[in-house]
């Protein structure tokens, strides 16, 4: 088959260290009759141990060369596959209980975190690979400079573990920066205890729209003193200083 030339647009880097690719699917532990999804499966680095080990894989690729590479050499009844941006899928189309994987394209990873989030209900568990800096952000701890509206929003939905740390010669092409495997496990829907999701959501945006700014500044019109008197919390601490529970109180306290 021709060389594939990796696409930079679709971030490509595609992953040739065997190691690193057995750690991933043993960290996945697929079982025969899964619903396995792989968003990017590229020239098929996890794709293949993951066929190894499960009897049918959906696959999202945006890319018509890799496409018809896939096409060639899997056939319908192990792969399906879905063409298209991720960003745009919609998961839960294929079912429930879905375990997603991927190494994903580091140029559009944040949108499709959120995007995927949206889809926690259908999810039984997440394997990624990320920009190692997007995976600090991802688990970050109130105080942190990295914790934000990602962390907030992640960790509220989310159990998140830090699995592997792989470095640039990992893949081919390198990339530029360090990255990191991580498992996001969905909380079941007893644990969260916003009554309004959206409100909850808007809350954490606007906090963190101007994360240099005091709350009481961000707050303002959202919040009276009273409001902040009664929550306990200080006026003057910026959004990093707040717990995702502190930032749960807030939306309930006004739903
Ligand atoms: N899984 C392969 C590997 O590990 O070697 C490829 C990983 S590469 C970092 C990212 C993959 O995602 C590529 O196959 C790329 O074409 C695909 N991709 C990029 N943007 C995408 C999008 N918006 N929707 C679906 N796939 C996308």
């Amino acid at each position: 088959m021709k060389e594939h030339v990796a696409r930079k647009r679709f971030g490509q880097n595609f992953l040739v260290d065997q190691g690193i690719i057995g750690a991933i699917v043993s960290a996945i532990n697929p079982q025969r009759g899964d619903t396995v999804v792989e968003i990017g499966p590229g020239l098929g680095a996890i794709t293949r141990p993951l066929l190894d080990r499960v009897d049918h894989l959906h696959v999202v690729e945006i890319d018509r060369d890799l496409i018809a590479r896939l096409k060639k050499q899997y056939p319908r009844e192990r792969m399906t596959i879905h063409e298209g941006d991720a960003l745009a899928f919609d998961f839960a189309t294929i079912g429930g209980k879905l375990h997603l994987v991927g190494n994903l394209p580091y140029n559009i990873s944040t949108p499709l975190l959120f995007h995927l989030a949206d889809y926690a209900e259908s999810v039984y568990d997440m394997h990624f690979m990320l920009q190692k800096e997007v995976v600090e952000r991802m688990v970050a701890t109130p105080g942190d400079a990295d914790f934000g509206r990602m962390s907030v929003m992640l960790q509220y939905r989310f159990h998140l573990e830090w699995l592997i740390d792989v470095p640039p010669e990992s893949f081919d092409p390198a990339p530029k920066v360090q990255s990191a495997v991580v498992r996001l496990i969905p909380k079941d829907v007893a644990e969260l205890n916003a009554k309004n999701h959206d409100k909850f959501a808007q809350i954490v945006r606007i906090a963190f729209a101007q994360r240099r700014k005091m709350l009481r500044n961000t707050l303002k019109g959202t919040l009276s003193d009273a409001d902040f008197a009664e929550l306990g919390i200080d006026q003057t601490a910026r959004p990093e200083d707040l717990t995702v529970e502190d930032y749960v109180r807030i939306a309930n306290h006004l739903s």
